[in-house]
């Protein structure tokens, strides 16, 4: 039986559309569905497929503003924001549809015959999404996927369904086959599940919290089936007394702040060299009091809302939390009513141990910290369960070596914030995940190596 709901709008509260959830029996179909398809789908040629991908890249780019808009709405990302996932997905397809023609194997030199390798698709892909990038996380993993010659079966997080369901749409109107990209809206706990427990499935891609992920490996381990994770993260904004200290102090709200905080890369712990902490505080302090908290569709928008009531109390819990963080400051905030909004905010956590230092907030906190030297920097930005991102600032070379060499985490951005370039690898460290999304190296994720020796000598 399936059953609907609404899906709402976190900037205002109120209903933007009833969505209707598979069932499990519902789920069963589409995945059998998806293993018909990926019958003829692996056997379309090269060329075909690359056009394929390329035609579902440019239906998505001339789709950008409505994507976008979609986007604004169920999710409360800022316009800025949402034409760039749009732009993301278009970009990632317009990647990966090089990867059909140069999707190479090997040859070793071996006695009496000949050895090849071939990177086989794995089969139909389970790709589960969270709610905080709805479309670039989808497009992802879809891309790589169908790319390899894998079919899909994608679930959409049930607070933000909108876009994928749009692309699904889109992918059928670029003229990719009936079946090869399916999106099934529905529970975690029921399609999510599906993918880890239905032995059609061959891989699971999940995307979300980590431990969400940890029963998703759980489950897989029972059939071996492939899976990777791309969870949480409490990353560390290292910024040395030898920088920039103003640039720095500017650049640092948008690397926590960017989509409301909501972002697995944030950099949520920043660790300021002691002698510039005075300096570092009192710029940071006029940096987030400008950064700008409003309606997620003007342009000017530095963030908006959370995702839902849920997500907002976790989050003020940690704000209002004293006797483990002490509140240094928070930034302005436009918005009032019913929509689910917190403004950028400053903790000054007890020591090391406070939660609001160890544990992913997912909204727009950071917590700031001195350290005393380079060792003592390394030692505090590896205190963590999770290694997703992080960034260095410093204006000594071999110092931002060194210290892109000893942080434990699998994104790093020296003198900047960036993370994530779609040609690049990206994944985790430790608990922030297993296996990369992107770049050459997403390929491996989703293919098999078979090795096939050719007798010569009969
Ligand atoms: P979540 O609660 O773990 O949910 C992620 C997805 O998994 C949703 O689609 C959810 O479905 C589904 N799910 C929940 N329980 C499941 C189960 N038992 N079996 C199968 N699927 C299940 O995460 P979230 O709250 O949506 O997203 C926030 C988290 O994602 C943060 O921890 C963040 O750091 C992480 N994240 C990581 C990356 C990265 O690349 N490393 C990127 C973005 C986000 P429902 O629709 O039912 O909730
Ligand atoms: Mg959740």
């Amino acid at each position: 039986m399936s059953t609907t709901y609404d899906v709402i709008n976190p900037a205002t509260g109120k209903a933007v559309k009833q969505i209707k959830e598979a069932s499990v029996e519902e789920t069963d179909a589409i995945i059998a569905k998806a293993a018909e398809a990926f019958k003829s789908w692996r056997n379309v040629t090269p060329y075909d497929r690359s056009n394929l991908l390329r035609a579902f890249s440019n239906k998505v780019r001339e789709h950008r503003e409505e994507l976008a808009k979609i986007e604004i709405e169920n999710s409360g990302h800022t316009r800025g924001n949402a034409l760039w996932e749009a732009d993301n997905v278009a970009n990632v397809l317009n990647y990966y549809a090089g990867v059909p023609e140069r999707l190479y194997g090997r040859q070793i030199p071996v006695a009496g015959g000949v050895d090849i390798t071939f990177k086989e698709p794995i089969g139909v892909v389970g790709i589960i999404v969270p709610w905080n990038f709805p479309m670039p996380i989808a497009g992802w993993g879809f891309s790589a996927a169908l790319a390899t010659g894998n079919t899909v079966v994608l679930k959409p997080a049930e607070l933000t369904p909108l876009t994928a369901i749009r692309l699904g749409e889109l992918a059928l109107e670029a003229g990719i086959p009936e079946g090869v990209l399916n999106i099934i809206p529905g529970k975690g706990s029921v399609v999510g599940n599906r993918f880890v427990t239905n032995p059609l499935v061959r891989k699971v891609s999940f995307t979300g919290s980590t431990a969400v992920g940890k029963s998703i490996m759980a489950g897989c381990a029972d059939q071996v089936k492939r899976v990777t994770l791309e969870l949480g993260g409490k990353s560390a904004n290292i910024i040395f007394a030898d920088t920039d200290i103003e640039a720095a102090a500017n650049a640092a709200p948008g690397g926590v702040f960017d989509n409301a905080g909501q972002d697995c890369c944030a950099r949520t712990r920043i660790l300021v060299e002691k002698k510039a902490f005075d300096k570092f505080m009192e710029h940071f302090e006029k940096a987030v009091k400008s950064f700008r908290c409003e309606d997620p569709n003007l342009d000017s928008a530095g963030m908006g809302p959370l995702i839902s009531k849920k997500q907002m109390d976790v989050v003020t819990s940690y704000i209002n939390n004293e006797s483990d963080s002490k509140l240094a400051f928070q930034g302005s905030m436009t918005p009032s009513g019913d929509g689910f909004w917190v403004p950028p905010t400053v903790l000054l956590p007890k020591d090391t141990k406070a939660k609001a230092w160890q544990e992913e907030i997912f909204g727009p906190v950071v917590a700031v910290l001195p350290f005393e030297d380079e060792a003592d920097a390394i030692a505090k930005a590896n205190d963590s369960i999770y290694g997703l991102s992080g960034s260095i600032y410093t204006s000594n070379l071999g110092k931002a070596l060194r210290l892109s060499r000893a942080v434990e985490t699998g994104n790093l951005s020296v003198n900047s914030h960036s993370s994530v370039r779609y040609w690049t690898p990206f994944g985790g460290f430790k608990q922030s995940g297993l296996g990369r999304a992107l770049g050459p190296d997403s390929l491996d994720m989703y293919t098999e190596t078979k090795n096939v020796f050719f007798n010569s000598e009969n």
